[in-house]
């Protein structure tokens, strides 16, 4: 427990610019009235996070890492209905439920919600303490380890896309990237009967374990044929997640697309993919974008994980990291070595053992 917060330091992996992660020691934020103190236990690396560091976007002096689980250490004098010692995630902002995206049940854009400050995660958890508002917290059920807890969040992403997908156990589906978000789509299609799952990865690990995980077949992307003009290939699909951000994996993914499909963009990139517009009012399909979570927020996610419908062993990376392995852990990420999602435990150096509590 946290006997002193205004003089105690805690360890945090900064990001400092030009692409490099220092472990330093911050100060323990200060408790506000309205809020909890969260000592992360997990802390997994997204693919966001990837892209703001490798890519350079992060602002230096800011700490990544959203999505995580852990323990409250202390709350603040107005928060009555939590207490040290229970388990949380965050829940997302809620939509305003008033402005039009709003009013059509789209509450992951809500016009009113803050743009995303995607050089600003100072806030982020790759460090030991978490400031949250305490009445966006919810309690992870006694069934569910606090670690595997911190799949919520990608959890949440899966489970709205394949909801804006409409996905039935009749459908044919193609998820092309087999990193932790094309596994973890996988597994919830395979928890909502679809068993029709092919998986396109050019990483060998991650086709293997896109099996393991549920899908029914696996291929390398250059064994996916191309489309001629007007006409679907021979074996198409009528749902593709794109999952991995490339350009050329979107352009012969839309290539597999069945008439009166459905293409759902889950993974950004840089490079934009051309799009043939004549194929898509041709064969009448359906180009979507999936961000964010449904408007039930992170519950959904809670129950899934703790409902062992998930192979939550395959989807984890069975060793987790201190943050002094956080950058070189995300080299190793972007170069498809790592199929499953890595967790970072919040001490300073993978060679020292976790802190005592922290199960
Ligand atoms: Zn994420
Ligand atoms: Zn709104």
């Amino acid at each position: 427990m946290l006997n002193d917060v205004s003089t105690a330091l805690m360890p945090a992996a900064v990001y400092i610019g030009d692409g490099a992660i220092e472990v330093q020691q911050l100060p323990v934020p200060a408790l506000g009235a309205e809020e909890a103190l969260v000592e992360v236990s997990h802390c997994g690396i997204c693919g966001t996070d990837l892209h703001l560091v490798l890519e350079r976007y992060a602002r230096p002096g800011s700490v990544l890492g959203h999505e995580w689980s852990g323990t409250i250490a202390a709350v603040g004098s107005d928060v009555a209905n939590w207490e040290a010692g229970a388990r949380v995630v965050l829940d997302p902002t809620p939509g305003c439920g008033e402005c039009r995206a709003c009013r059509r049940g789209r509450p992951a854009v809500c016009l009113r919600r803050e743009p995303p400050d995607l050089l600003d995660f100072s806030r982020g958890a790759f460090c030991r303490y978490k400031l949250v508002p305490a009445a966006r917290l919810v309690r992870i059920p006694d069934s569910l380890p606090t670690r595997a807890a911190a799949l919520t969040e990608p959890t949440a992403i899966a489970l709205h896309t394949v909801n804006l997908a409409n996905v039935t156990p009749d459908d044919r589906v193609l998820v092309t990237g087999g990193g932790p978000v094309g596994l973890l789509t996988v597994a919830v299609l395979r928890s909502r009967g679809v068993t029709d799952i092919v998986v396109s990865e050019p990483a060998a690990a991650r086709r293997k374990r896109a099996l393991a995980v549920g899908a029914s077949a696996v291929v390398a992307p250059e064994e996916l044929p191309r489309a001629q003009m007007g006409r679907t290939v021979e074996a198409p699909f009528t749902v593709v997640f794109e999952c991995s951000g490339h350009a050329a994996a979107a352009e012969s993914a839309l290539d597999q697309l069945d008439y009166a499909g459905t293409f759902v963009f889950v993974g950004t990139g840089n490079a934009p993919p051309r799009v043939n517009h004549n194929r898509v009012i041709v064969l009448e399909q359906t180009l979507i974008g999936a961000y964010n979570y449904d408007g039930t927020g992170f519950r959904p996610a809670l129950e899934l994980l703790a409902s062992g419908l998930l192979p939550l062993e395959l989807l984890i990376e069975p060793l987790d990291i201190g943050l002094d392995e956080v950058l070189p852990t995300m080299h190793r990420l972007a170069a498809g070595e790592l199929p499953g999602k890595v967790m970072v435990t919040p001490r300073a150096s993978s060679g020292t053992d976790p802190r005592p509590g922290s199960a």
